[in-house]
């Protein structure tokens, strides 16, 4: 088992920003953060965490646009899928697009991929490649959690009429990648509250079986 964190709400798109950690070891991941890094920083330091990891699920501005300040307190490599680099580089103009300043990002020191274990001690994160919302989205998954970014949400699902999204990509990712995994699977998303794939699979407007498909 791994020990969770979260913040919820935070900053001007109301993200959520989760912690999760090894008990045995404190090895911890950091997963998305994009405003308000003191509140990560505090954390770590009041818990005495041991901060390995900077995980980005996709590198949209509200979800690496404050790794940097993290990772400069209290350490942990970033980590990102390569098909992400562009909107990684172009995080500034993404910034000026909804007058948010220019800010400077991590380099990027973990590829995240398909098939990836993340370790955390003797535990790990497993890497699911879910493309669709942003190119290089990728998902977490430890047990019977997954941190789902963008990809879906409660009632919801990623947008993708932003630069190098698609929505057949996003509806495959959803449909044949994270529905098989299972009902009982629970859903961490990147904003909003938590769900299941049972729910999401049934009553999802966007691609649940309510959504009109046979
Ligand atoms: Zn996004
Ligand atoms: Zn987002």
């Amino acid at each position: 088992m791994l020990e969770q964190h979260a913040f919820h709400d935070i900053g001007p798109f109301a993200n959520n920003i989760y912690v999760v950690t090894d008990p045995a070891t404190r090895e911890t991941a950091v997963i998305d953060v994009g405003f308000e890094p003191e509140r990560v920083i505090e954390l770590v330091r009041a818990k005495g965490l041991d901060v390995r990891w900077l995980l980005a699920t996709h590198a949209h501005y509200d979800h690496v646009a404050a790794m940097l300040p993290v990772q400069q307190a209290v350490g942990g490599q970033f980590a990102l899928h390569r098909a992400d680099l562009l909107l990684l580089r172009a995080v500034a103009f993404q910034g000026s697009m909804f007058g948010l300043p220019a800010v400077p990002v991590p380099e990027v020191e973990l590829e995240l991929a398909e098939g990836l274990r993340v370790p955390l001690g003797d535990q790990s994160l497993d890497v699911l490649f879910t493309p669709g919302h942003a190119p290089g989205h990728v998902t977490f998954r430890h047990g019977q959690t997954l941190w789902s970014g963008d990809v879906l949400f409660a009632g919801s699902v990623g947008r993708t009429d932003l630069p190098g999204s698609s929505w057949s990509e996003l509806e495959r990712s959803i449909r044949e990648r994270l529905f098989p995994l299972g009902d009982e699977l629970r859903v961490l998303p990147g904003h909003g509250s938590a769900t299941t794939i049972g729910e999401e699979r049934l009553h999802n407007p966007f691609v649940g079986e309510s959504a009109g498909r046979p």
